[in-house]
């Protein structure tokens, strides 16, 4: 049987811009099971950055907008119609709303282009089909989750419960919008808790869509609020706001600092984030296969154009097998990702997310330039694509560990490769970075693996591959890539508390 996603995958670019042309949405606020405009009538403009137009507009949203929506949320989690369904209902809703994001996958994958230039195959293949199973996940654990008894004094009988949490307010990137916003409110809603959902103000549009599709599931209203803005204004005040039990962030390490202190400043929340990376793949002499680490290593650095919190930008390469490395890694890197039409099936890599963030990836490359670094291919804005925000998949080699390229997330297609010795210099420089995300080694040696893996300070490792896992994969940091965990059960645990019972026996 050919499923939908196998269906969408055989269309043309052709094909696309004719669906496009009948494609209507409409971006608005969600509150309490209504799309709506700012409470202001103010709105800002959505710029396509494949195309440097604008394709939409969305609602300017403020402190009054994020208020009604948490008072939405509050009502909604008070009401019990969703934060004390049972739990077999509240699964089923969720699957459901799976479901109906798998069906909405042209919708979906049509809106997250337009926003943000990505290809339209990497909407098919990733972005959408992990989100939905994403609720997926989530939905499967809403009935084993168990609180406990404790042993303890035979006058008492001890139990633990865990609860949701109340509001939780999430707060996205534009990268993977649909995906970032999914490993946040699925287990969120798992836990029963009301969401006021704020979107990245350059990739509005699919998260109205996802609100609609849970109602459509059977969701209540005022469980799932989407509320549109700037981070300055609908951001801030939904963090700051003394309503809100937690705020869940995915973002820069910049901006998830200010959460924080808006924490401190309101109600203290509690504040999970997920930040950013500068993650270092390492490629040892005695790798098993040089061609598939460098396979690897491309996708690692180039795949979303680079805009990937986990991108793999530092490649740490031994001596003795660098020049041939780079070699290689240039072949394959410039006949996989040519930079192109994102609805063009054939399309690996699209345009930046828009001409600011263009405007910094080609900053970071005229100082690796100033720095000394030797460009081996790239390094500007490729021919022909001018018109977008485009940037040329870019490697600079003989990078020392002291230049901004090699210590700076530049969340752009640029990979930094520094000569190392051996695994201990490789991880001195690996753990050198205020970053701590995620990180790789290749090797057949299961002693430098194992010590690699004990050593190296990131949330996440790979041994002999990059980028692969699955829902039951902590996804976060150490240090400043945050303090959050996505996708695993752990997840669940951060949004919701417990409370202990000591019921005293005995009279
Ligand atoms: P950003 O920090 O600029 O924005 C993230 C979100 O915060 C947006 O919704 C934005 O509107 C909002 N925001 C901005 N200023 C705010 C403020 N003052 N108060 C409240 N909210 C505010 O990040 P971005 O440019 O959208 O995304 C790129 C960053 O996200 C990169 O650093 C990347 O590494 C990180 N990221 C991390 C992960 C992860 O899982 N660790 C995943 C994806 C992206």
């Amino acid at each position: 049987m050919t499923s939908l996603y196998q269906t969408l995958g055989q269309r043309s670019a052709a094909d696309w811009q004719q669906r496009l042309s009948t494609f209507q949405y409409q971006i608005s606020n969600f509150i309490d099971g209504q799309p709506c405009p700012a409470l202001s009538g103010e709105t800002f403009e959505v710029v396509n950055p494949a195309t440097g137009k604008v394709h939409a507009s969305a609602p300017r949203s403020g402190d009054a907008d994020i208020d009604v929506a948490v008072k939405s949320a509050r009502r909604a989690f008070k009401s019990g119609s969703w934060s004390r369904l049972a739990p077999r209902d509240r699964m089923a809703v969720l699957y459901r709303f799976a479901a109906l994001i798998d069906e909405n996958a042209e919708a979906f994958a049509l809106l997250d282009v337009l926003d943000m230039g990505k290809p339209i195959t990497d909407m098919l293949e990733v972005d959408v089909p992990y989100s939905a199973l994403s609720f997926q996940f989530f939905a499967e654990t809403i009935d084993k989750l168990e609180g406990s008894v404790t042993s303890t004094t035979p006058e008492a009988l001890h139990y633990i419960l865990r609860q949701p949490l109340g509001v939780v307010g999430l707060i996205v990137p534009w990268n993977y919008p649909l995906l970032m916003a999914a490993w946040k409110l699925a287990p969120a809603l798992s836990m029963g808790n009301s969401v006021v959902l704020k979107p990245a103000e350059q990739s509005p549009s699919s998260a109205v869509l996802l609100a609609q599709l849970f109602m459509q599931a059977g969701g209540p209203p005022g469980v799932f609020n989407v509320v549109q803005g700037y981070g300055a204004e609908a951001g801030a005040a939904l963090a700051l706001h003394m309503n809100v039990d937690k705020i869940g962030f995915t973002g820069s390490v910049e901006v998830g600092k200010k959460m924080f202190i808006y924490a401190g400043q309101s109600n203290m929340k509690r504040v999970t984030t997920e930040c950013g990376g500068k993650s270092p793949q390492i490629i040892l002499a005695d790798v098993a296969d040089l061609d598939r680490a460098v396979s690897y290593a491309v996708n690692g650095i180039y795949a979303n154009q680079g805009e990937v919190c986990n991108a793999g930008s530092r490649l740490l390469v031994q001596d003795s097998i660098y020049d041939a490395f780079i070699e290689r890694f240039s072949e394959v890197a410039q006949g996989r990702y040519l930079p192109g039409d994102p609805f063009d099936p054939a399309t690996r890599m699209g345009s930046m997310v828009s001409f600011q963030q263009q405007k910094r990836v080609l900053g970071y490359i005229d100082k690796a330039n100033a720095e000394g670094g030797r460009l081996v291919f790239g390094g500007g804005v490729p021919r022909g694509l001018e018109h977008g925000a485009y940037v040329s998949p870019t490697l600079y080699a003989d990078v020392s560990p002291q230049m901004t390229l090699a210590r700076e997330e530049v969340f752009g297609p640029v990979a930094a490769a520094i000569r190392v010795t051996g695994l201990g210099h490789a991880l001195e420089i690996a753990n050198d970075s205020i970053y701590g995300l995620a990180a790789s080694v290749w090797t057949q040696n299961i002693d430098k693996a194992l010590t690699f893996a004990r050593d190296v300070e990131a949330g996440i490792v790979w041994v002999n591959c990059f980028d692969h896992g699955d829902m039951t994969q902590p996804w976060g940091g150490f240090k400043q890539s945050g303090n959050g965990r996505d996708r695993c059960l752990e997840a669940l645990t951060q949004y919701s508390q417990t409370k202990s019972v000591w019921v005293h026996l005995g009279g």
